[in-house]
């Protein structure tokens, strides 16, 4: 079985999950050489192997609105796999979720967890239900009916869930007080919970610090810093929030943040003050569009954030929002460095515009892997059952991420294919599966 006709069985067997095939593709076009350098990878058919998930547990979520009305949404988890440590991926909840998505990113999450250097599978889950106008306790309500009937897959050496895209730190906890209650165990079976019953330092900073952190080490391999450069972030939501707040924090000029109605300017760029307002407002659920009456700026409904003349572009929306012409903006304007803070936010073709064009590209599995990173130091904390201080965990986040890296440009340059940058799609791609192929190996068919 060689790649290219696990792709095929893919591609036949799964032709309505366009977002999982894509996510596949871009792997298989990545590891050729590394397979011919490892004939066990061909022979155990660890490739195919990863193609098709352990499982997928499909469940209906029942709960009763304010009005008293009984609503029915889709569940799953995707369990896709333990070949490296328990299944460790989060949960997301928007009306855009189904097989196909939790697929593509619980696939991305195998390589992206075996990055980290910590030990964690990969899986990933979520529902169809929409946080968008839902009331407190409609939402405390949906998070106790959805771990009602996916605590009987999970646990703490099984699979161990997290926040994604409508999940946080509310919704976890939710999740968390019911697992406790049906099981009667306290226990590190979901990560993301609050600080002070069970939750980690620096968690909900992770991931948008992390991206920053990587594009940090991006930048000092061509001897820059962040200082004085331009940064466009998409999305407005926890991982933009914070990846604007670090890349503040280290001199760099934030002027964009964006939503699914439009993209907000501020080209005196946002200050910690700002970005505060943005968090508390987005907090209360109210439009980003507001921000214009209270600090100036430009609202522009039903675009995009890439038309403007930046350094760096740090998508942190959703994935394939960064189309093939926007990345033809992107190049355009002068953009040098594209660090992914969403899941596979650029399409495929985007990939292939920014890499022809010299720009330095961070994949989301190695530049956003900060936040399943302090997830994996979360998990250890509860084993221990002792707590680290901030500053002890930014530094371990810090140093995780170097490693990253690090260890994707060693691979990038080995078995890269990019001109005069770092291959860091092929390198990150590369690392992750070989840690993971070796595994499989080890183990014989299982
Ligand atoms: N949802 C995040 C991701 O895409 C975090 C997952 C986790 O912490 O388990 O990596």
């Amino acid at each position: 079985m060689t790649i290219q006709s696990a792709i095929a069985k893919v591609e036949q067997n799964y032709a309505h999950q366009p977002e999982f095939i894509q996510a596949v593709k871009e792997v298989a076009s990545t590891i050729e050489k590394v397979y011919a350098d490892n004939p066990k990878f061909a022979e155990y058919k660890v490739f195919e192997r990863l193609c098709e998930p352990d499982r997928v547990i499909n469940f209906r979520v029942n709960w009763e609105d304010d009005k008293g009305e009984i609503q029915v949404n889709r569940g799953w988890r995707v369990q896709f796999s333990n070949a490296i440590g328990p299944y460790k991926g989060g949960l997301r909840f928007h009306p855009t979720v189904n097989e196909g998505v939790l697929k593509f990113l619980g696939f991305e999450q195998i390589f992206k967890n075996a990055l980290t250097g910590l030990p964690m599978g990969g899986g990933k889950g979520g529902s169809d239900f929409d946080p968008k106008g839902k009331s407190e306790a409609e939402i405390r309500r949906f998070c106790y009916a959805f771990m009602r009937e996916l605590h009987k897959n999970i646990g703490k050496d099984m699979d161990v869930p997290a926040g994604d895209i409508g999940v946080g730190g509310r919704e976890v906890n939710y999740m968390f007080a019911m697992y406790k209650n049906l099981t009667r165990e306290f226990e590190g079976v979901l990560t993301g919970k609050g600080v002070g019953h069970g939750g980690s330092l620096i968690r909900t900073e992770a991931t948008g610090y992390g991206l920053v952190y990587f594009l940090d080490n991006m930048l000092k391999v061509n001897n820059e810093t962040l200082v004085g450069k331009t940064v466009l972030v998409s999305g407005a939501g926890n991982v933009a929030q914070y990846a604007a707040e670090k890349a503040l924090h280290l001199g760099g000029k934030v002027i964009t943040f964006s939503d699914s109605k439009g993209t907000l300017v501020d080209k005196d760029g946002f200050t910690q003050e700002k970005i505060n307002w943005i968090k508390n407002h987005k907090a209360n659920n109210q439009s980003l569009a507001d921000y214009v009456a209270q600090f100036g700026g430009e609202w522009l409904a039903g675009q995009r954030p890439w038309q403007f003349d930046a350094d760096v572009a740090l998508p942190c929306a959703t994935q394939n929002e960064v189309s093939e012409e926007d990345a033809k903006a992107l190049v355009k304007h002068g953009v040098k460095y594209v660090a992914e803070g969403a899941n596979m936010p650029l399409t495929a073709e985007a990939i292939d515009v920014v890499r022809e064009h010299g720009i330095a590209y961070a994949p989301g599995k190695a530049a956003n892997a900060g936040g399943v990173a302090v997830s994996g130091l979360e998990m250890s904390q509860n084993s221990v059952r002792r707590y680290k201080s901030f500053e002890e965990l930014d530094g371990q986040l810090q140093t995780i991420m170097k490693n990253i890296h690090d260890n994707s440009k060693v691979a990038g340059e080995k078995y890269g294919t990019t001109k005069g940058v770092v291959d860091y799609m092929t390198g990150a791609n590369v690392a992750g599966f070989v840690q993971v192929a070796n595994a499989l190996v080890a183990y014989g068919y299982l």
